[in-house]
C-alpha cells in the first residue's frame, strides 16, 4: 500500500499540503501558480501518492483541443471506438487531473473545465452523448506560471475563480539546500554553494532575464558536479547557456558564477 513515506520526495515551502489536502476532502480544484522548474509538478506527484489516488498529467500547448482532453472516435480493426482522454479517465476513475501550464491551452479548451470546477462535478461529453458525474477521488489540478502570463493569455476570470490557489516560490535557502543535496547527490556544503549561486542569479533576473535560475537547474548543476563536471563547467551548462542567448547577459552571469567558484 501507498505510505506517505514512500510518496515522491517532496518538502513542503509551508501549508501548501494542508491546503491541498482540505481542497481535495471538499471537492474543490486547486490553480498551482510559481516559476518554471519551483516544485508545481513534483507537488502534484506527491499529493496524489499521498492521497492515493492515481495521477493524469496533460502538458498544455496552444494546440491542445477539448478532444485531447476528454476523448475521441479511433478506427480500430473492427471499426469505429471510443477512447477516453486523459480528464475523462481521472472523472471515471476518481483520480487527479493535471493540467501543467493551463494558460498556453486555447480558452475554448478549456471551457470544459467548467462543469467540473464547481458544485456539478460533472463532465458532458457531446459525442457519446454521456453526461458522466466525477467519481469521488476526482480532483482537477491545473498550474501556471504567472510570469508568462500576458494579457490574452491570462486564464479567463470565469474559469480562474472556481480554483482554490496556492501560490509556490523557489524554496528559501535552507530547504533549497537540501532538495539540491537529496536530488542532486551533493554534499550539504556543495548544495548550499550552488543555491548561493542561484540566489545571486536570480537577483539579476529583474535586469536582463525573463527566467531565473530555478530549482531544477541547480539540481542539474549539482548532478554534473557530482559526476565529476568541472564546477565552473556545470555552472556555465546549467544556469547560464540554457537563460540567455545574448552576450552582454551571458558575461553578467558568467561574473557572479565566477564569484562563487
Ligand atoms: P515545475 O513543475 O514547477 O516546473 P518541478 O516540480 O518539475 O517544477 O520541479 C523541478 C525539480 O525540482 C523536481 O523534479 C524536484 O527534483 C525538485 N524540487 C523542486 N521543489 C521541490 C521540493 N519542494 N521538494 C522536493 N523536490 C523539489
Amino acid at each position: 500500500m501507498n505510505t506517505p513515506q514512500d510518496a515522491p520526495f517532496y518538502l513542503p515551502q509551508g501549508g501548501e499540503i494542508e491546503l491541498f489536502e482540505k481542497a481535495y476532502s471538499h471537492g474543490l480544484p486547486v490553480l498551482i501558480k510559481g516559476p518554471t522548474g519551483c516544485g508545481k509538478t513534483r507537488f502534484v506527484q506527491h499529493m496524489a501518492h499521498r492521497l492515493e489516488r492515481p495521477l493524469f498529467t496533460v502538458a498544455c500547448h496552444d494546440d491542445l483541443t477539448a478532444s485531447d482532453l476528454v476523448g475521441r472516435h479511433l478506427i480500430g480493426g473492427d471499426g469505429a471506438f471510443w477512447q477516453d482522454g486523459p480528464l475523462t479517465r481521472a472523472v471515471r476513475e476518481g483520480g487527479l487531473c493535471y493540467l501543467d501550464e493551463v494558460v498556453e491551452a486555447r480558452k475554448d479548451t478549456t471551457v470544459v473545465l467548467h462543469p467540473l470546477a464547481d458544485d456539478r462535478r460533472i463532465l458532458p461529453i457531446d459525442r457519446t452523448g454521456e453526461q458522466l458525474e466525477a467519481a469521488d477521488g476526482f480532483m482537477l489540478v491545473v498550474s501556471y506560471n504567472p510570469g508568462y502570463q500576458n494579457a490574452l493569455k491570462g486564464m479567463k476570470p470565469s474559469t480562474r475563480q472556481r480554483f482554490v490557489g496556492v501560490s509556490l516560490s523557489y524554496p528559501v535557502p535552507q530547504l533549497e539546500t537540501r532538495i539540491v543535496e537529496k536530488e542532486g547527490g551533493v554534499s550539504p556544503q556543495l548544495a548550499r554553494r550552488i543555491v548561493d549561486v542561484g540566489v545571486a542569479l536570480r537577483r539579476l533576473e529583474q535586469h536582463d532575464l525573463e527566467e531565473a535560475a530555478s530549482t531544477r537547474l541547480l539540481i542539474y548543476t549539482a548532478r554534473l558536479m557530482a559526476s565529476g563536471v568541472d564546477p565552473m563547467r556545470a555552472c556555465q551548462a546549467c544556469l547560464v547557456e540554457p537563460l540567455t542567448d545574448d552576450e552582454e547577459t551571458l558575461r553578467a552571469l558568467t561574473q557572479v558564477i565566477d564569484i562563487h567558484f
